[in-house]
């Protein structure tokens, strides 16, 4: 199975730092978004630390041969063990408390598997064969209200406590992440990314974007983030676009 990535990270037209933090290992497959809160270089910190941990530490176990079951068991530990990180920084650094951040992981799995893990409210999506999917579920409020028929997804997107979260890393003791794991076919192509994108533009406009014949994955970041932008670019935006090739 062969792939290529891109990713763009940008503060967006508003917001004076940027919290969000990506990570990719191109080789193994391994990608990461992260946003981070709780403020300017406190929410910078929380993002970077729960990369910094979970990226590297896939990898390490894709290296040494570990799939499958155990594979999953093993990045959801690596993902408390980034929240312990990120409670005991901020528990040690007074300016800090308060931070935490989101994780989206997406893993490309040699036994040609996708493994989604997911706290908070960035998201992952997968464009196969035409059809554009979410494959993650927001840990958001009005995820819960669109949940009971409450609200419906594109009032839950211009809603004003969208960004209020249920599930955040940096937060409590334990945390909770949600798998999603399916086969990958040639052609897939995964997008992750932070609020900033998904709340500014449509699904119908991302997968729009993604279905453009481009010279290469990059201009496809670039116009995700770019469209953000011009749309208001009110938060930071982040994206990783991922195409398995045929
Ligand atoms: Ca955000």
């Amino acid at each position: 199975m062969k792939w290529e990535y891109a990713g763009r990270s940008d503060v967006g037209k508003v917001r004076q730092g940027n919290e969000d933090t990506f990570f990719a290992d191109g080789e193994r497959g391994v990608f990461i978004v992260a946003d981070g809160m709780g403020g300017h270089v406190a929410g910078e910190v929380a993002s970077q630390m729960v990369a910094d941990t979970v990226g590297p530490g896939v990898s390490r176990a894709l290296q040494d041969g570990v799939g499958g079951k155990e594979l999953t068991r093993r990045s959801l530990e690596l993902i408390e063990e980034a929240n312990r990180a990120v409670l005991s920084r901020a528990d040690s650094e007074p300016e800090k408390r308060g931070m935490g951040t989101t994780l989206t992981l997406l893993v490309l799995l040699p036994e040609s598997g996708y493994l989604f893990q997911q706290v908070g409210d960035s998201r992952g999506y997968l464009l196969r064969d035409g059809e554009f999917s979410q494959v993650t579920r927001d840990h958001t409020v009005v995820q819960q209200q669109v949940d009971r028929g409450a609200l419906t997804p594109e009032q839950a997107r211009d809603h004003p406590l969208s960004h209020i979260l249920t599930r955040a890393l940096g937060t409590e003791l334990n945390v909770e992440a949600d798998t999603y794991e399916d086969v990958v076919r040639p052609g897939d192509t995964y997008l992750l990314c932070s609020d900033g994108l998904s709340g500014m533009l449509t699904d119908t406009a991302i997968q729009e974007i993604l279905s453009r014949p481009t010279e290469g994955l990059q201009d496809v970041a670039d116009a995700l983030v770019d469209a953000a932008n011009e749309a208001g670019g009110l938060d930071n935006i982040t994206a990783v676009v991922v195409k398995v090739l045929d």
